[in-house]
């Protein structure tokens, strides 16, 4: 793993002639600069940057003759439709188009003056483009890396066993569906599906109906960018060159399905109906002010096999990065109430970092692909509330939640919205954030 360093691109005092990128509150200072997709009405599709509430249109700026050498390759990378021409080439020419943009975006600078003179061409306001899915993502595997969430999960299916043995030797994962991923904003039907409860005495069959206990999983994904080739594996201390940045997911999951379905091959249609992910991937440049030691295993835990142990992930392998989750049911958008945060929780508390997942997924030879995603797993951390999941807020419904408009929640219903945001603070730095990751659901439809 390389060291990663700061560089003039996260100095805090970095300000844009994007005024709203100045602002205390926005997830997209110029310290940030994600990348994502956007269109405004008849447009195509095209590469942007996010800053403060507005885009920087990467084709636009290249046939305004803005970028120079290197950052004007890069951005022939991101002429299309999809982030994945940019993926492909590993973490370089992202790396360059990003000091580019933190060049034209400065304020006060020979390139931000002369970007500043045609900000209506080079500019697009959010409010007035629509965000795609970030990439063409071939496939999606999901992990299980927090212990914390394993480990409450656990203990609801089996009491007795809450965490099994291969768990601190073995990053868990399933390969879940691409196909039904969508971006931030795209509302989704309850699934319909297999359900027999736990309990059900043995003449009770199956039932086939819409689930009764939807949950939301609030994870992070991240994305590759250059893959490997297969029967390659990629090596602990150079994963980081295979991930091209990060985002916000929702792994929507269906507990009783999921219940009746999971033994003994794991998780299948409880979770391939929908996924939601944040359209603006934070790179790991601008997350490179908020690295920290891995997850400092309590004693007694065995060490990592090997080609999972470096001390450069021991070092720096975590992230220091804050999940919140939301929820705004329709009884509170009609009386205009804000979402309510139900929890909080630190992914820097995971039990295996995402190098970790990254070399442990390419050990056996498998090969990854630019555009792929991969998901952490549920973030809980050790704190008594910090929960990822409602099935763990709940206790698997056992104790309902009531939201600031007296409803009561076991499980998500129809009509809530769910929001993930995630961000990162530092003393020192500026704050950067991950945007929303929202989706909203909408009533079981059967086959007619
Ligand atoms: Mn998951």
């Amino acid at each position: 793993m390389s060291e990663t360093l700061t560089d003039t691109t996260h100095d805090a005092a970095l300000r844009s002639w994007v005024p709203s990128a100045n602002d205390e509150s926005t997830d997209f200072p110029i310290q940030n600069l994600p990348f994502g997709i956007f269109r405004r009405a008849g447009d195509e599709a095209r590469v942007g940057v996010a800053i403060g509430d507005q885009i920087l249109d990467v084709a636009a700026c290249l046939v305004a003759g803005l970028f120079e050498d290197a950052g004007e390759e890069a951005a022939k990378l991101a002429r299309g439709s999809s982030l994945n021409s940019l993926m492909h080439r590993g973490r370089g020419p992202a790396s360059t188009l990003r000091r580019a943009a933190s060049s034209l975006l400065r304020e006060g600078t020979e390139n931000g003056t002369k970007a500043a003179a045609i900000e209506a061409r080079i500019l697009v306001p959010m409010s007035e483009a629509v965000v795609l899915l970030p990439a063409k993502i071939g496939d999606f595997t999901d992990f299980y890396s927090s212990i914390f969430h394993a480990e409450r999960v656990g203990r609801m299916f089996r009491p007795d066993n809450p965490l099994l043995p291969n768990y601190k030797y073995v990053p868990i994962a399933y390969h879940g569906r691409s196909s039904t991923i969508e971006v931030s904003g795209t509302d989704f039907r309850r699934p319909i599906g297999q359900r027999r409860p736990p309990n059900a005495p043995p003449e009770e069959l199956p039932t086939f109906e819409p689930s009764h206990a939807l949950d939301y999983e609030a994870e992070f994904g991240f994305f590759v960018g250059a893959g490997n080739r297969t029967g390659e594996a990629v090596p602990l201390d150079r994963a980081e060159d295979y991930i091209f940045g990060m985002c916000l997911l929702n792994d929507w999951s269906a507990r009783d399905i999921q219940a009746w379905e999971y033994q003994p091959l794991g998780p299948f249609l409880a979770k391939s109906f929908a996924s939601t992910i944040s359209p603006w991937v934070v790179t790991m440049d601008a997350l490179a002010p908020f690295r920290v030691g891995a997850y400092q295993r309590p004693d007694g835990d065995p060490q990592p096999l090997p080609y999972l142990y470096s001390e450069a992930n021991e070092r720096n392998g975590g992230l220091d990065i804050t999940m919140e989750i939301a929820i705004l049911s329709e009884s509170m958008r009609e009386q205009g109430m804000e979402p309510y945060v139900l929890s909080r929780s630190r992914f820097r508390e995971f039990y295996w970092s995402i190098f970790q997942m990254l070399t442990h997924h390419t050990s056996n030879g498998c090969r990854l692909i630019p555009g792929d995603l991969i998901g952490t797993g549920t973030v809980s951390s050790s704190g008594a509330d910090e929960m990822g999941s409602i099935l763990e807020k709940t206790k698997r419904g056992a104790e309902p939640l009531t939201l600031p408009s007296g409803q009561v929640r076991s499980f998500v219903d129809d009509g809530d919205e769910i929001i993930l945001r995630g961000y990162c603070e530092r003393e020192g730095y500026r704050r950067i954030g991950f945007g929303e990751c929202r989706a909203r659901v909408l009533p079981a439809r059967f086959l007619s």
